[in-house]
């Protein structure tokens, strides 16, 4: 961004926005930052972009978004069993509103204050609003909990409950009425859609039980079909073991397992577990749910209600259209 008033406007609202990290040699001001990386520990990085009308509503608090721009990435991390440590902020802004400004940095230092991650450095230009938010954090090579390692017999499991989020979304793009809900669910809800909790904590404790794990973003069907292209594995789902919160167990059945199974945005992990480790799972993580096994078939499959196996793809059934 060209004027200096406005260049020193956004430095007031993020060069102080985090905490120091004594692994920060040198933060926002240079032209890089100067980061140390502890011994033995590579660095995890992603990157995640949210457009106006794309990604995000253009009535959605600032403050709101603050915090889902982080929280995607932090869910990245989470999902390699990563420790967050730094990230770096590119903002598009169509003008430089202080309000909106003040809210957005709020959001952002409540999450990043939560989880010890520093920003230090970024971008800031003029146009649509837009935000890309670059995350780093720390793991050993050895530990990352990547996609590729599902094998035959392991135990499929998802921390917290699915479908919150797309419901609140499908409400929200008046694609569905929310059925008998009150105005206080689908206030739940759309907090589930709005500032999703990144599960860091049982990333990090998953190192040495989980063979392999995904964040889902895209629908419990698609993430975890990448966990079984890239583990080159098949998947068997019981669909009665879906794992619904307190207001989704309100819904309709279909269309709760239908959310479950499909939507987006709920930013839980799914990942497989070895037998070895079935029992630690059962005792330490009561907030994960075993819905499933991985297989030797080719692709993935769902147990129906009377105990049927059908392929999820092309069943086609969509409640929404
Ligand atoms: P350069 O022109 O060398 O890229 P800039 O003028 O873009 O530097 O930025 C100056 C400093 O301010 C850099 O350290 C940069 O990382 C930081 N910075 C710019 N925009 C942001 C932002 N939105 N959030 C955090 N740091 C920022
Ligand atoms: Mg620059």
């Amino acid at each position: 961004m060209s004027a200096q008033s406005e260049f020193s406007l956004i430095q007031h609202y993020f060069e102080q926005l985090t905490s120091p990290r004594d692994d920060v040699l040198l933060g926002i001001g240079d032209d890089c930052a100067l980061l140390q990386c502890p011994a033995d520990h590579v660095i995890a990085v992603s990157i995640d972009t949210l457009v106006e009308g794309i990604h995000f509503f253009a009535d959605v608090s600032p403050e709101t978004l603050g915090h889902k721009s982080l929280a995607v990435g932090l869910s990245d991390l989470a999902a390699m069993g990563a420790t967050p440590a730094w990230f770096t902020l590119a903002l598009t802004l169509p003008e430089i509103n202080t309000d909106w400004l003040q809210g957005f940095s709020q959001g952002l230092a409540k999450l990043a204050q939560q989880h010890n991650i520093h920003l230090v450095g970024g971008d800031t230009t003029r146009g649509p609003l837009t935000i890309s938010i670059q995350v780093h954090g720390f793991v050993k090579a050895e530990n990352a909990l990547k996609r590729s390692g599902a094998k035959l017999g392991d135990m499929i499991y998802v921390t917290g409950t699915l479908g919150d989020a797309g419901a609140a979304l499908q409400h929200k793009l008046e694609r569905w009425n929310g059925g008998k809900l009150s105005a206080s669910d689908i206030h739940t809800l759309q907090q589930r859609l709005e500032q999703p909790t990144p599960r860091v904590t049982i990333g990090k404790e998953l190192i040495d039980i989980a063979s392999s794990a995904i964040d889902i973003s895209d629908g419990l069907v698609a993430d975890l079909g990448h966990i079984l292209e890239k583990s080159q594995v098949g998947a068997r789902l019981d669909l009665s073991k879906l794992p619904l919160s307190t207001v989704m167990s309100k819904v309709e059945t279909k269309i709760a397992k239908q959310l479950a199974l499909q939507s987006g945005d709920d930013y839980e992990l799914c990942f497989t577990v070895p037998s070895q480790h079935f029992a630690i799972m059962e005792q330490d993580f009561k907030h994960c749910t075993r819905i499933g096994m991985i297989t030797d078939d080719d692709g993935l499959y769902f147990l129906n209600d009377s105990d049927e196996l059908i392929e999820l793809k092309g069943t086609g059934y969509d409640h929404f259209k």
